[in-house]
């Protein structure tokens, strides 16, 4: 983060300054939320939220030597004090990246953000320094913290912006306005909270309407696979530049297949070339987000054998996202027990069964693990009874469902689908789950755990691991 004095900072939050020592203290980062965080130099912001109240925390803070607090309230500390804790960070990442000038690169999408966002990371920062948000940072709160990591040294910031309803996204790259915009696919997660996937499409599109136009740099990278993302070009001032599978994608993957291991292989397209790339990360949803990172990267004038290579070689940034452990007993878990939306349930499917396939001739087995996919709305039935079906006709060997009434609809799903009897289980928590697991599981199975996230299913993943 770039250094700051109190007056300064108060001055762009337009907030009073209290108990401030007259020793001309700066900060010097880094602005933190959780005072575990904290170190000498850093702003401690006290947000009050639901169950825990930042405020409490203002003293120990200090005490660890932040330099002051943001706060709603005088506190007896060093501290700016504002209405509203929220808008003050805000307006003060907002004042830092634009004295920066470094380029931010911007994306939002239903599904693989978090993805997306760290494979574009581990490109870019091969071209120079970057800073981007760890694990899942993509609101009104997370996405102003990590822009404030960025310093004069800083090239590129990039930004994963959330979307719980219209409106959000413009909000958040107004704080942190985007040069390259990049918006992955319009799918079904939240659809419950936003009414529709026109609305989705909607908010979503904020960001590119939020872009400079194409004679100021500015670049919308959308992905041409997805028509309700090719349906927003006309909402940008900015260049568009399509990137999918679809012929007409200026970055294209060609020949797309999954190896054995069930990682994504494909011959990587740009306007300056070709070359070959094969995916660490597990699952065909990941040749979009590699698209997306390899369009990001083209456009800030990467080679493209130099993008293939970082494609190839990047890794999971982000815990629970297909996370692929072997036990010693050569029993596979793959941990996607982030989070789970219909897309990328069954993007999830088809990886466990890529993965399974040379393990079945010898009688490995794939067995999936699947909890509710929240927030569907109306749909909520039918995209689990859906869910099911797959599983039967990817062939999947077992079907495990845990939770309430929408595991019993996967389960459901399952045995009206084909003759599944036995080879699908509903069963009520995590704990049966495991104990279920731990009597059948064979060497070579593969094991897929997946649910959004309130069903917190790593339990299962860590469970089935623990005992290695
Ligand atoms: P969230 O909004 O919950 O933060 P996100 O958009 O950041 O999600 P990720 O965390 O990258 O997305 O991935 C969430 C889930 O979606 C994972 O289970 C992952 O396997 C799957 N996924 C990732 N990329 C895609 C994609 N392009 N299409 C469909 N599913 C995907
Ligand atoms: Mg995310």
């Amino acid at each position: 983060m770039i250094s700051l004095s109190l007056a300064e900072i108060a001055s762009i939050v337009g907030g009073q300054q209290h108990d401030i020592p007259d020793d001309g203290r700066r900060v010097t980062g880094p602005v933190v939320a959780d005072s575990r965080a904290v170190g000498p130099g850093a702003l401690f912001v006290a947000f009050a939220g639901d169950r825990v109240d930042g405020h409490d925390f203002a003293s120990g803070a200090v005490e660890a030597g932040a330099v002051a607090v943001l706060a709603a309230r005088p506190l007896g500390v060093p501290a700016i004090v504002v209405d509203d804790v929220v808008a003050a960070l805000g307006a003060l990442a907002r004042a830092v990246v634009a004295r920066l000038g470094t380029t931010v690169v911007g994306l939002t999408g239903s599904a693989g953000k978090t993805s997306t966002k760290d494979l574009i990371a581990q490109l870019l920062q091969r071209h120079g320094p970057t800073v981007w948000p760890e694990g899942n940072l993509n609101n009104e709160i997370g996405l102003p913290l990590t822009a404030l990591r960025a310093d004069e040294t800083t090239r590129h910031l990039v930004l994963e912006m959330g979307a719980r309803g219209v409106g959000h996204i413009r909000y958040l790259a107004g704080l942190t306005p985007p040069r390259i915009g990049v918006v992955l696919n319009v799918g079904s997660a939240h659809i419950g909270e936003f009414g529709g996937r026109e609305q989705i499409a909607l908010a979503k599109g904020e960001l590119i309407e939020a872009l400079p136009p194409a004679e100021d740099g500015g670049i919308a990278l959308l992905n041409a696979d997805d028509p309700y993302v090719r349906a927003m070009a006309p909402r940008t001032r900015a260049r568009t530049v399509l990137f999918g599978e679809a012929a007409e994608a200026a970055v294209r993957a060609e020949n797309v297949r999954l190896t054995e291991l069930g990682q994504p292989a494909f011959t990587l397209h740009t306007p300056s070339g070709c070359s070959d790339v094969t995916m660490r990360l597990y699952g065909e949803h990941h040749v979009s987000n590699a698209l997306a990172a390899a369009a990001v990267a083209h456009e800030l004038g990467m080679p493209v054998d130099e993008i293939a290579t970082a494609l190839s070689e990047a890794g999971t940034l982000s815990r629970w996202r297909m996370e692929v452990t072997e036990r010693a007993d050569g029993v596979r878990v793959v941990n996607d027990a982030y989070n789970a939306n219909p897309e990328s349930m069954r993007a999830a499917l088809r990886a466990l069964v890529a993965m399974g396939a040379a393990g079945k001739a010898t009688g490995a087995r794939t067995w999936a693990v699947l909890g509710e996919m929240a927030e569907l709305g109306e749909e909520s039935l039918a995209e689990h009874d859906a869910v099911g079906r797959l599983a039967v006709r990817l062939n999947v060997s077992k079907l495990v469902a845990v939770g309430g009434r929408e595991a019993a609809w996967l389960d459901m799903g399952a045995k009206n689908e084909g003759s599944w009897g036995e080879e699908s289980v509903h069963v009520s928590d995590a704990r049966a789950a495991v104990d279920l697991l731990r009597s059948e599981l064979q060497p070579g199975d593969v094991v897929l755990v997946k649910a959004s996230r309130s069903v917190g299913l790593e339990r299962v993943a860590a469970a089935l691991l623990d005992e290695g």
